[in-house]
């Protein structure tokens, strides 16, 4: 039986790739979940799947959740310490990696199954967003594999030739006949809203995505279309597509998960119901197909499609996410690490749903020049930026 850890257990793709396994009983064993201190939830889910190790990063979590699990007579070994991250994505009898944390914290964990040549499942945007091509060659060098999780980068896997899919990374789209990645986005919860009032968005009502249910952070990112730019940063990578190569494309119904178009005219796409239990199963069997337990779509409830070309007044953070592009790994890094310290921010109610563009516009003007030649440098750029996007925040908020 193959063997799965899952980082980022008790989050929204966690809780779905449980749910997948689920309904496939006897085809996985997961040998470790991780989270950061969600108790209640990786108690239960110990309980229920028995893996071999369970990691809170957080310690005082960690001591309580071993004491629970033997006082329930469990065999499950429990770590902290993020260092132990690494240790479950790299360990020899790991076949495949959920890699689900949200945010930079997923880095390095992420990179230490990439390392160990595993098979990646890879949800964490903002891992590959943040190193980018260090992501993609440390992939080629390691032989790891990466099955995109994305909705939209699943979609556009799926719809790609299969020499492709094999190496989607270094892979010529021209080449194969590809004209253009077509990346569809619902537009999140604000996009009949009057411009004028997005200023006045709460968090709760920016978190309430209209089709998809997800974590705080990317559902904040749907209702700003960063995560659309994110995404426009991550196919860059994930399919070795210029900027050029790539059009977003608002699609209010969410059923077109994304498309491919080829220079013949054709244009394939693939749909389902908005459940990312689809490519969380797609990911996992990857080239076989299981039951993921999503309903079957009903195109007579669907009724029509719309397309909609995206607005930037509305969505500057999108426009900041495509310049980022343009501009450069340090561009794109600052702008994700900005981005985090924005959203957390407005989370919290220190700062307005439209500062979430200036925080990201300074760090954008700062750093989008800089220069870094390594995963290291990389790493001190999101720190820097970080500490502006902190500055311009208290400014902020005052
Ligand atoms: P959630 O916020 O629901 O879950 C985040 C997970 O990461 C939790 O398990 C959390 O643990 C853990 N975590 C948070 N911070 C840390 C840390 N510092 N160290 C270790 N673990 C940490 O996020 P989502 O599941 O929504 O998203 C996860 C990733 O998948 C993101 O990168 C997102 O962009 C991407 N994604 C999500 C989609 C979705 O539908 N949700 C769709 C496409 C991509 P704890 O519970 O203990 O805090
Ligand atoms: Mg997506």
């Amino acid at each position: 039986m193959r063997q799965l850890v899952i980082l980022g257990a008790s989050g929204s793709i966690g809780q779905s790739t449980l749910k997948v396994l689920r309904h496939n009983p006897g085809c996985w064993q997961v040998l470790a979940l991780t989270a950061w201190r969600s108790l209640d939830a990786m108690l239960r889910d110990c309980l229920e799947f028995s893996p071999r190790f369970a990691v809170m990063v957080d310690e005082s979590a960690a001591r309580e959740l071993a004491s629970r699990l033997k006082a329930h007579g469990s065999q499950t070994q429990v770590l902290s310490g993020a260092k132990a991250l690494c240790e479950m994505s790299a360990h020899p009898d790991a076949h495949s990696v959920m890699a689900a944390i949200v945010g930079a914290a997923g880095l390095a964990p992420t990179m230490a199954a990439v390392r160990a040549g595993k098979r990646i499942l890879l949800a964490n945007k903002e891992a590959l967003v943040m190193s980018g091509a260090f992501f993609m060659e440390a992939v080629r060098d390691h032989g790891a594999e990466l099955l995109p999780i994305d909705s939209e980068h699943n979609a556009i896997f799926q719809c790609l030739p299969e020499a492709i899919q094999r190496q989607p990374g270094f892979c010529d789209l021209a080449g194969a006949g590809i004209s253009k990645i077509l990346l569809t986005g619902s537009g999140g919860p604000f996009r009949y809203t009057d411009i004028n009032d997005l200023a006045k968005v709460t968090p709760a009502q920016a978190v309430a995505h209209p089709n998809w249910s997800m974590g705080a952070k990317i559902s904040v990112d749907s209702a700003t279309m960063f995560n659309k730019g994110l995404e426009y940063i991550e196919a860059r990578w994930l399919f070795n597509a210029a900027p050029e190569q790539i059009q977003v494309v608002v699609h209010p119904q969410s059923v077109i998960h994304s498309m491919v178009q080829y220079k013949d005219g054709s244009v394939l796409a693939q749909l389902g119901n908005p459940d990312m239990c689809t490519p969380i199963a797609h990911a996992l069997a990857y080239p076989a197909r299981i039951p993921s337990g999503v309903e079957p779509l009903d195109f007579f409830s669907v009724g029509e499609f719309s397309f909609i070309r995206p607005d930037v007044e509305r969505y500057p953070c999108l426009a900041l996410a495509m310049a980022a592009c343009q501009e450069g790994q340090s561009a794109t890094t600052a702008l994700n690490a900005a981005n985090e310290e924005a959203v957390a921010a407005f989370l919290a109610e220190r700062i307005g749903f439209m500062d979430i563009a200036r925080v990201n516009e300074s760090a954008l003007l700062t750093f989008g020049q800089h220069s870094a030649d390594s995963l290291d440098d990389l790493i001190a750029l999101d720190c820097a930026a970080r500490a502006r996007a902190q500055d311009l925040i208290k400014a902020l908020s005052r």
